[in-house]
């Protein structure tokens, strides 16, 4: 590290997905982390949702993934699926995928784009002052422009930063196992939440997947194998034998937000900005959304294409959406409890969601295709998801994801050729004349009018949607991609 770059803290989805998105547009970028290999000691997280599967399917590695998994056409939320197959995607599923494969897919991909990690080393601590960051570890320093904590809930980097953390206790505790069974256990979820299933889901059989809802919230040590024994015993009236766990652990549903996601030259992402209860399965996605609005960011910083002020549109646009998924845990919490009134109110709820723009409404929040960052008046797609349309190009047929594979911004114009010229931006935005037949849909709001030109984001989202003479053009892209330069 030649003190230019970033240095990332921590190798879980959340730094590798970061790291790519650095190494994609050029900058130095190391990751440091403490586990010796990618290896998790259980399988956490259980799948992708639609927009992280796009935001992937936009940097051409969606297919490993889907290679492994199985996708299923809804959404879990509060104890029930919401079908999502009618959302107008290429991904309308989840794909169901253990954290213990997501993540080796992910190194494999940032290690062919030759980012280091060094592993069995810990960030212990850190400066900063005017130009960069002395990042102390356990047998060493490293120093960077950027220093972006993206080391989990308990993050030393958020803390030595001395960003508050506010939020909510835990209301509940549960146990998560993965042991062998004796007998055939009561496979599927519960109504409180949790149930047992088969780890290969595919092959079923054991090793089985164990989540319980325990009595209390507190608790002074680790869970034991008698523990999980107990807990089946109170839940099912039998432990069907359980043995051999690999994995016994507990979570809650401690809800808290980073107040700041940046204090200077340093930045939070992932669960070391936000942390929540599981349901709905958003944590993961979450942290890797966030890597990839903050990846091209970061970049252009670094690189001095653009101000320092950019890092502010991080906080401005990922922090609501970290609050909303807050909101949106602890009601689910709230709609899981088994007492006859939360019952009731569960009831209602699901009467509800079985009507079609509620259901709509609450998949499209889960799925992350809903997402809108506040970009200001304009055109309904500002600020939006840029929909995968499949183009007609001077080079052929091409979907838009695949013009975002290099992580680059985009200015598709889909009117006649030419029309505005791109040179004082051009070793920044790539322009690309095409052709759409057919109408553009976005999940929730429905069909939009079709713009006669985008500016895409290297994210996915549209930053200016308009006629090329519009004057706001020039300002968006300067706002976004840096100041003209003359040719
Ligand atoms: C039981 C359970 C079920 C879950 N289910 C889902 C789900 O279905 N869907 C979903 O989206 N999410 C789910 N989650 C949440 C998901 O696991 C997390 O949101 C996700 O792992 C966050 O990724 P991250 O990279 O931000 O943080 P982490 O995965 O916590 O990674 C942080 C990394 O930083 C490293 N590290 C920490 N401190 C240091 C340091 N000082 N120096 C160097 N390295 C350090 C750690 O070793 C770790 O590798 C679940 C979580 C649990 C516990």
């Amino acid at each position: 590290m030649t003190g230019r770059g970033v240095v990332i803290a921590g190798g879980g989805p959340t730094g590798l997905m970061l790291a790519g998105e650095l190494a994609l547009a050029g900058i130095e970028v190391v990751i440091v982390e403490r586990r010796s290999s990618q290896d998790l000691d259980g399988s956490r997280a259980g799948g992708l949702h639609s927009r992280t599967i796009e935001v992937l399917d936009q940097r051409g590695i969606a297919g490993r993934f889907l290679a492994e998994g199985q996708t299923h056409p809804f959404v879990g939320y509060a104890g029930t699926f919401l079908d999502i197959s009618d959302f107008p995607t290429r991904h309308n599923y989840i794909l169901a995928l253990w954290q213990s494969r997501i993540e080796p897919i992910l190194a494999g991909w940032v290690d062919e784009l030759g980012v280091p990690i060094l592993r069995e080393r810990e960030v212990v601590g850190f400066t900063q002052d005017d130009s960069g960051v002395d990042v102390e570890l356990d047998d060493g320093s490293l120093r960077g422009e950027y220093l972006v904590g993206c080391d989990g809930g308990r993050s030393l980097v958020r803390k030595t930063a001395g960003i508050d953390f506010p939020g909510w206790d835990p209301s509940s505790s549960y146990m998560i196992a993965e042991v062998e069974m004796g007998e055939e256990p009561e496979i599927g979820m519960r109504p409180e939440g949790g149930g047992i299933g088969p780890v290969n889901r595919e092959e079923g059989g054991g090793p089985y997947g164990v989540v319980l809802l325990e009595k209390r919230v507190e608790h002074a040590s680790e869970p034991t194998l008698q523990d999980l024994s107990e807990a089946l015993i109170a839940a099912y009236g039998t432990d069907f034998g359980v043995h051999s766990p690999t994995w016994i652990s507990r979570f809650t549903d401690m809800t808290r937000q980073a107040a700041s996601y940046r204090e200077g030259r340093v930045l939070l992402s992932g669960d070391a900005a936000h942390v929540h209860g599981p349901q709905g399965g958003q944590g993961l996605n979450t942290g890797v959304q966030d890597a990839v609005n903050l990846g091209w960011k970061l970049a252009q910083v670094v690189h001095g294409t653009s101000p320092e002020s950019l890092l502010d549109t991080y906080h401005a646009e990922r922090h609501p959406i970290g609050a909303r998924v807050l909101h949106n845990t602890m009601a689910q919490v709230a709609l899981s409890r088994i007492d006859e009134r939360s019952r009731a109110l569960r009831d209602t709820m699901l009467e509800v969601l079985s009507m079609d723009e509620p259901r709509k409404r609450i998949a499209g929040m889960i799925s992350g295709l809903d997402i809108h960052y506040d970009l200001g008046e304009g055109h309904p797609l500002l600020g939006r998801r840029m929909p995968d349309l499949d183009l007609d190009t001077a080079d052929g047929p091409m979907r838009v994801f695949t013009l975002l594979h290099d992580a680059r911004p985009v200015l598709l114009n889909l009117g006649e050729p030419g029309g505005f010229d791109i040179s004082p931006w051009a070793n920044r935005v790539r322009w690309v004349d095409a052709r759409h037949d057919g109408v553009w849909e976005l999940p929730v709001l429905g069909e939009i009018a079709v713009p006669p030109a985008v500016l895409i984001r290297p994210d996915g989202y549209v930053a200016w949607a308009g006629e090329l003479t519009d004057p706001t053009l020039p300002d968006a892209l300067a706002y976004w991609f840096g100041a003209a330069t003359s040719v």
